[in-house]
């Protein structure tokens, strides 16, 4: 059997260029779902193509134990970059594993093993990450999945602060649900969520994982919201395609942290991609242009097609739009009959995660497809 977990897509992609990809057919498709946020700066950016190969050709790897200039570079950049404070730095290949290993992080220095997470929110696919995720699909009969967790109401301030209690180790959560159904939430919740943590001395864990690296309009959705968490996780369009995650801690929390390790941990080549990919989204303005385009975007969904569908939110270039009917549909035809690619978030939600480098006339062409197979 060959290639039995993933179902495909009758679309061969061989090769990206900014917000378009093209397929074998050579025909060009409008990405507006960057591969679910994984491409912020395009497809094959020059700089971080140039920044990668040039890596690859020096040093493609060292063990992690032997320091290394990308990557202490990364260090240095992640800390500065990060909210004020989270700026002890944990590399690795993923988002499940920048999850777990925040979650295993906030039992080790807590000393306390209870975890609250939130319906309908999505950390990843690993045992413990696993379990903090919402949606039972995702879980049947893998279990026993780490133990210990407590889910509660999205957005319910109350329900938060009735389930932290003196051995809650930590709450993660995402600042706006992505996978759930482009969820916001008011800015109270979140900075109430972070009261009652600081009061019971659990680690609140943002996961950034969607939100990051500009893509709601501020580099974090923490900053949006004036919250700052003791753990921010990071991964996806990190390294703009290649695969890296990373755990920003506080130092309380990376005091104490116990034993953890990973041999790709911050490896040469994903490190100087994911530098230059820091660097183009900071010269670039790619936040304040996010919120930008995203705002013109959300704008005129509603005036153009406000009658045609059920909800529009989310922030910057982090939209969902739910529709009248499934989805599914919906993208094949976006897909097929207009050369547009866009997300599910569900079965009613269509979920747009394009690069961030989208300008005006792209979400201008997007709008004229969803006109179309919507209208
Ligand atoms: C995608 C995602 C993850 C999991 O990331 P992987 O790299 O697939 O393990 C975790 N949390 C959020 C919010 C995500 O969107």
């Amino acid at each position: 059997m060959s290639g039995f977990i993933f179902s495909e897509k009758p679309i061969r992609i061989d090769r990206g260029e900014g917000v378009y990809l093209y397929d074998t057919n050579g025909n060009e498709y409008l990405d507006f779902g960057a591969s679910y946020a994984c491409t912020p700066a395009g497809h094959c950016h020059p700089e971080v193509v140039d920044a990668t190969t040039t890596q690859l050709e020096e040093l493609c790897y060292v063990q992690a134990s032997y320091p290394h200039a990308a990557r202490t570079a990364l260090y240095e950049r992640l800390a500065d970059v990060g909210p004020v404070d989270v700026d002890n730095v944990w590399l690795c290949n993923s988002g499940t594993e920048a999850n777990e290993a925040a979650l295993k992080f906030a039992r080790h220095a807590t000393g306390r093993s209870k975890i609250v997470a939130t319906k309908r929110g999505f950390h990843g696919r690993t045992m413990g990450s696993l379990a903090a995720t919402w949606k039972d699909k995702y879980k049947q009969g893998f279990g026993p999945l780490a133990g210990g967790v407590e889910f509660v109401e999205y957005g319910d301030s109350e329900a938060m602060a009735e389930a932290i209690d003196e051995d809650t180790a930590a709450v993660i959560l995402e600042p706006l649900q992505g996978e759930g159904g482009i969820n916001p939430v008011p800015k109270g919740y979140l900075q109430s969520v972070r009261v009652e943590t600081a009061t019971s001395g659990a680690a609140l864990i943002l996961d950034e994982i969607q939100t990051g690296l500009g893509r709601t309009g501020e580099l974090w959705a923490a900053e949006k919201y004036d919250v700052v968490p003791d753990v921010l996780t990071t991964a996806k369009g990190l390294a703009n395609g290649l695969p890296m995650g990373a755990t920003l801690c506080r130092d309380w929390i990376a005091e104490d942290a116990g034993n953890h390790g990973s041999t790709f941990s911050g490896g040469p080549v994903v490190s100087a991609a994911a530098g230059a990919t820091l660097d183009v989204i900071e010269r670039e303005s790619l936040p304040s242009h996010a919120a930008d385009v995203g705002g013109y975007l959300r704008g005129e969904i509603e005036s153009r097609l406000g009658d045609d569908v059920r909800d529009v939110r989310g922030h910057g270039l982090m939209i969902g739009i739910e529709v009248k009917r499934g989805s599914n549909r919906l993208l094949r035809d976006l897909a097929i009959d207009h050369g547009v690619l866009a997300l599910p978030a569900g079965r009613t939600v269509l979920r747009l995660l394009p690069p961030l480098t989208v300008e005006r006339e792209h979400a201008d062409e997007f709008l004229e497809a969803l006109e179309a197979v919507i209208a």
